[in-house]
This record gives structure tokens, C-alpha cells and sequence, in this order.
């Protein structure tokens, strides 16, 4: 059996293997520490397996400013314009030309 220890957090959901190795739902495996400064800081329950401080060990910076698909949040897409505006500025240069 060479099987790593695999603990879930039952608040964050993620997985952690081992001593220092933190497997995201997304994206790519990080560090107790980028666990901690993305997810387990913001929360407040009892129970998350993540909040003990030594096992943390120091914030990277890049910790906090990681791989851009690591992100929750991703850049929003411009949104095309609504049929009924494209058809009123076409209605308003028609009207604007055959004068
Ligand atoms: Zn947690």
C-alpha cells in the first residue's frame, strides 16, 4: 500500500493529500497555504481541516495571485447587443440618409 493519506475538508470540499498538497475541485494542485488565502480564510465555520496555522506554513505571493485559470472568477464576455438596438440604429442612419 503506497497510498497517500487523502483528507477532505467537509466545509471547503477540498481534497488534501499528504502533508502539503492541496487538490482544488478546478485547476491545478496547490499548497496548503493557497488553499487557505483563496478559500479557508473567508470562512468562518468550525470544522474546516485547514486553519491550523503551522500546517499553512507561510503565504506565498503567489499564492495569492496564481495561475489565471485557477481563478473562480473569470474576465466577464462582451455581450453582443440586443437585436432590438441593431435594428433601431439601422432604422436611425436609414432615416438619417434619405433625407
Ligand atoms: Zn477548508
Amino acid at each position: 500500500m503506497s497510498e497517500k493519506s487523502i483528507e477532505v475538508c467537509p466545509i471547503c470540499g477540498v481534497k488534501i493529500e499528504g502533508e502539503n498538497k492541496v487538490l482544488f475541485s478546478a485547476g491545478s494542485p496547490g499548497s496548503r497555504s493557497r488553499l487557505w488565502v483563496r478559500v479557508c480564510q473567508y470562512i468562518k465555520k468550525t470544522g474546516c481541516i485547514n486553519q491550523d496555522k503551522k500546517a499553512i506554513g507561510e503565504i506565498q505571493p503567489n499564492d495569492y495571485y496564481g495561475d489565471v485559470e485557477d481563478l473562480p472568477l473569470s474576465p466577464p464576455k462582451p455581450t453582443p447587443k440586443p437585436l432590438t438596438e441593431v435594428v433601431s440604429e439601422m432604422l436611425e442612419s436609414r432615416g438619417n440618409s434619405s433625407s
